[in-house]
């Protein structure tokens, strides 16, 4: 079953007499190249320190749907990389989180 999109400007797809609205825009918008789709290994986009972060920064860097990208991340309140920018629930990160309790400040 193929889902028919019914708006150039709009996420909304109209499938057997259903339409689905949605309120962030998709990956499947015809005509976007998205970098990563066919990325050996997804988990590059989930680094876990920041050589990591910084070869999927890299990655992203000359990307044609970064700002879309970043705006599909943060609307959906995702993790990971996305347009290059680190997200927690949604929100830009400076740096890999610290795992674990804080240190002790003298
Ligand atoms: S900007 Fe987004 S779509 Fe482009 S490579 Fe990075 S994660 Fe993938």
């Amino acid at each position: 079953m193929t889902a028919r999109k019914i708006s150039a400007h709009e996420d909304r797809f109209d499938t057997k007499g259903v339409t689905i609205a949605f309120t962030a825009p998709t990956p499947h918008q015809p005509g976007l190249v998205w970098a990563c789709a066919d990325h050996p290994d997804p988990d590059v986009f989930h680094p876990i320190d920041e050589a990591g972060l910084a070869e999927a920064q890299a990655f992203c860097a000359d990307c044609p749907v970064r700002a879309l990208c970043l705006d599909l991340g943060q609307r959906r309140d995702e993790y990971g990389v996305w347009g290059g920018v680190l997200l927690e629930n949604g929100k830009p990160q400076s740096g890999i989180p610290r795992r674990g309790r804080p240190p002790k400040v003298a």
